[in-house]
């Protein structure tokens, strides 16, 4: 009789404990907790470069090739990064036909067991938008209708939660910066083309039969980081100092990400 009071007083410490601790979680100093939590040499994210120099992906309102763009933006990305202390980035590049590249890229990706990955792409419209100007001479197609970055997740990868989580702390991100999604995605005139917008807040589409996105057995986004078609944008997605600010975006939401799932980091890294 003695002893039963004291079981559940020492229960009801521990409950309460845990319950604190619960709380706490809900209500504490995240952000500090969140960055003690991550190791950044431990996670390895994959920046992968869209298209390829034989298949360059869309051309802009003045000729010049996606993958340039694409390319030019992910080692930005990849620089950001390790100056954060991500060691373990890889930039991942292929060569050749679109789908056998593509392909490779997930393969590879694959193989090293990553924790997330962000394919890097430039925005284009389909051909109806298209106009016709005269640049340096040459008739070039444009399209200034829509303008602004696209995120996009899917449903049949095996992280889809984990990949619509990323994806919401890179669109915040971007917001943060002043940059704005385009909405067009989610109209009806876009056809097949037409995506959900899962997030309305961050830009977060979903796109679920992007080979990339769903064949990739990490954490996967694709960031389609401006129209290189609408010709003041092209201007923008070129500078270093824009080009810069997507790859603060993207690291800071790396960040983020890497310190909110730490166990599985951890035991990942051991087994590298
Ligand atoms: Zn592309």
């Amino acid at each position: 009789m003695f002893r039963q009071p004291t079981k559940i007083a020492a229960a009801l410490v521990l409950a309460l404990c845990a319950g604190t601790q619960a709380f706490a979680q809900l209500v504490g100093p995240r952000p500090k907790a969140e960055a003690a939590r991550c190791d950044p040499s431990t996670f390895r994210v994959i920046v992968d470069v869209g298209h390829t120099p034989e298949v360059p992906g869309a051309i802009s309102a003045r000729g010049v090739e996606e993958y340039a763009f694409n390319l030019n933006l992910a080692k930005v990305i990849d620089g950001k990064l390790r100056e954060a202390g991500f060691n373990k980035a890889h930039l991942l590049l292929a060569r050749g036909p679109a789908i056998p590249s593509l392909v490779r890229r997930v393969a590879e990706a694959n193989a090293m067991s990553a924790d997330l990955l962000v394919s890097i792409h430039h925005d284009s419209v389909p051909e109806a938008f298209k106009a016709m100007w005269d640049f340096g001479g040459v008739q070039r197609a444009y399209s200034d209708r829509f303008k602004g970055h696209s995120i996009f997740v899917s449903a049949d990868n095996p992280h889809y939660q984990a990949s619509l989580a990323f994806g919401k702390m890179l669109g915040s991100r971007l917001k943060a910066r002043g940059l704005q999604y385009t909405p067009h995605y989610k109209e009806a005139f876009m056809g097949s083309r037409r995506r959900i917008l899962v997030d309305a807040e961050t830009g977060v589409y979903r796109y679920d039969q992007l080979l990339i996105l769903r064949t990739a057995h990490m954490p996967s986004v694709l960031l389609e980081a401006g129209s290189i078609v609408h010709r003041d944008e092209e201007v923008l997605m070129g500078s270093e100092e824009h080009q810069s600010q997507i790859a603060g975006a993207v690291t800071e939401a790396v960040e983020q990400f890497c310190a909110l799932r730490p166990a599985r980091t951890q035991r990942a890294s051991t087994q590298r």
